[in-house]
């Protein structure tokens, strides 16, 4: 049977075919309702393999400290679980940031307009970084803007790039940041919660598509995921998938679509200590 090109998109909603969510916060956030254990909880639950751990940097209010970030290696890269029904699954934890783009990061230590110092973003296993209110970027100065995002995609260390197309509340000139991405090999995310009448980006909501459909064209890599505050929305990325698959982006144009094609490209870009440090510990145990 030949499928038409509706029937194709219908399947892959049905299928739903993120098995990682890269971006997810915790109570560390200040602003978010569910633990570490929880989160896990609730992915292994819905047949997640990866989620990154992506709590706020200090710069917002209740952000989480320099010190939490540092001491995320506490937190297992690799949880293997037995479910109620016997099955054992098993999730990969990025631990990561949501770091702010701030415009003075001396006293964080970190060269590239950050909240979370360069030693901690180089040993995190995912760096995401934001624009967000009250960290000195409320001017909706777009030069400004512009250059300072700019400049954070030039971390070696940076990952990701979130909700870009929140351009309302933070404008920048869109392909200079396109761009940039494509240049320092940073993933532009489509935000699902971007996309919530009710959350604090509403004001942008579809320019979050119109970013990823411009993106996805000059050939960026993409991710789409939930920023889930509460375990419950872990691997959400409903409506932003429809409107992207309306829009002509398909699914597997999102990184996302499985942990091995996630870690394939963190491994591609740059060493994860504590990734790696997994890896060892995890072959000398298969060995004794
Ligand atoms: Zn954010
Ligand atoms: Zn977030």
């Amino acid at each position: 049977m030949i499928e038409t090109k509706e029937q194709v998109s219908m399947s892959q909603l049905n299928a739903s075919p993120f098995k990682a969510d890269l971006h997810v916060h915790t109570i560390g956030s200040g602003h978010g309702f569910s633990t570490v254990e929880e989160n896990i909880a609730a992915a292994l639950a819905k047949g997640m393999e990866l989620i990154a751990l992506t709590d706020h940097g200090p710069a917002v209010p209740q952000g989480a400290h320099n010190w939490y970030f540092w001491n995320l290696s506490h937190v297992p890269g690799l949880v293997s679980r037995a479910l109620a029904d016997g099955e054992v699954k098993e999730l990969t934890v990025l631990r990561g940031c949501e770091a702010n783009i701030i415009p003075d990061s001396t006293l964080y230590q970190s060269q590239w307009g950050l909240d979370v110092a360069d030693i901690v973003t180089q040993r995190l296993d995912y760096v995401t970084i934001g624009f967000h209110p009250t960290t000195g970027f409320d001017d909706r100065d777009i030069d400004a803007n512009t250059a300072a995002v700019v400049k954070a995609m030039q971390s070696p260390y940076v990952d990701q790039l979130n909700h870009p197309g929140n351009v309302r509340e933070f404008p920048i000139d869109s392909d200079a940041v396109i761009a940039a991405a494509i240049e320092n090999n940073v993933i532009l995310e489509l935000n699902n919660s971007s996309l919530n009448p009710l959350g604090a980006r509403a004001e942008s909501k579809m320019l979050e598509i119109d970013f990823a459909e411009k993106a996805y064209a000059a050939g960026a890599t993409l991710s789409i995921n939930s920023d889930a505050h509460f375990s419950a929305g872990i691997g959400k990325v409903q409506p932003a998938l429809a409107y992207a698959l309306e829009r002509g982006i398909p699914a597997d144009a999102f990184i996302n679509t499985s942990a091995a094609r996630v870690l394939t490209h963190l491994e591609a870009k740059r060493p994860r200590p504590l990734l790696e440090a997994n890896r060892i510990e995890r072959e000398q145990n298969s060995c004794s």
